[in-house]
């Protein structure tokens, strides 16, 4: 959500490694590929308080620290997380799962409970890594998560993904029922432009499947475009995104980092953008087309970068926070 992403806050970019700007797209530097490193860690809490880009979430739940898809415009990739855990490896090759992360959840919603503040309670399900990410599939912390909501639900869950792997827990999400919206990348219609600058990640067809099916089963969806990669049309791109959720929200590096494209700046997408012809990475004119479009059709349904995807939380807290 990074503040140019979904996994957002791109307004704490910062730092990034030079070797991951060099490693795809400059040949002057030899790439090097670490072995991925899966390691259990036993969660200390489950909810963190939120601020900055969030505003509105009263928390982030994240079941992982790290996250496969490595994203080369991943914002967490420049915070002190990355830094503390990395341990000489690259964003995107390593994963902890946070085990017994469940309990702590059970106890830290009964608590809310108990002082009268699950109702305005707003999750966004996670910042830092993508809760859906291909090891959920054999630790299902996640699944477990969700498991203790349904149990003690808050006044919002939003539940921000780009992986097929959600659908497994439709039931879950459907038990929320209105309490719950899933957020689901989809920043281009494009899979050329996705298998170039995001490989590792679900082809587009799969998202917007996997989007149908979540209409399907009467789960509220929000479409994130965020960061709008290139994409085909405004007409095709934008009527397949009305056609396949609830509403939409579109980000930009430069209105979603926080810092003016500034942050990005020091991410591998400048040099990709070079190196693949894919035009200025700083325009925002697209990104702006397609929000006026769907703008045009659908009003409100329609948001543009952190008070897009803070609407939903403020009409739970508000501005008000609370622990
Ligand atoms: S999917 Fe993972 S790597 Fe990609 S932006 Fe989200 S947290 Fe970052």
């Amino acid at each position: 959500m990074l503040l140019v992403h979904p996994h957002l806050g791109n307004g704490i970019l910062g730092w990034y490694p030079r070797r991951l700007i060099l490693n795809r797209f400059a040949m002057s530097e030899p790439s090097t590929t670490p072995q991925f490193h899966l390691e259990a860690r036993p969660a200390s809490g489950a909810l963190t308080r939120t601020g900055g880009f969030l505003t509105g979430f009263t928390h982030t739940l994240q079941p992982y620290i790290g996250c496969r898809f490595g994203c080369d415009y991943c914002y967490v990739q420049g915070l002190s997380v990355h830094h503390f855990q990395r341990n000489g490896r690259a964003w995107g090759d390593y994963v902890y799962p946070r085990t017994g992360i469940a309990e702590k959840l059970s106890a830290e919603l009964a608590r809310l409970e108990r002082r009268g503040q699950l109702a305005q309670t707003a999750i966004f399900m996670s910042s830092t890594t993508d809760p859906y990410q291909g090891v959920e599939r054999r630790w299902a912390l996640t699944r477990a998560c969700l498991e203790a909501l349904t149990v003690c639900p808050p006044g919002l869950l939003v539940v921000q993904t780009r992986s097929p792997l959600v659908a497994r827990d439709f039931d879950l999400l459907g038990r929320l029922g209105e309490r719950c919206w899933l957020s689901f990348t989809v920043e281009t219609d494009n899979d050329d432009v996705r298998r170039q600058l995001t490989p590792n990640c679900p082809a587009v067809a799969q998202r917007f499947d996997t989007l149908r099916q979540a209409m399907d089963a009467e789960i509220q969806v929000q479409a994130a475009v965020s960061p709008c990669l290139p994409f085909s049309t405004v007409d095709q791109f934008g009527a397949l995104l009305i056609a396949h959720s609830h509403r939409v929200v579109v980000d930009t590096y430069a209105s979603g980092d926080g810092n003016l494209g500034r942050r990005t700046a020091k991410t591998a997408i400048p040099a990709a953008y070079a190196a693949l012809d894919l035009g200025d990475w700083r325009s925002e004119e697209q990104a702006r087309s397609l929000y006026d479009w769907l703008h045009e059709r659908i009003g409100d349904r329609a948001g543009w970068s952190q008070d897009g995807f803070t609407t939903l939380a403020r009409q739970v807290t508000g501005d008000a926070t609370c622990g």
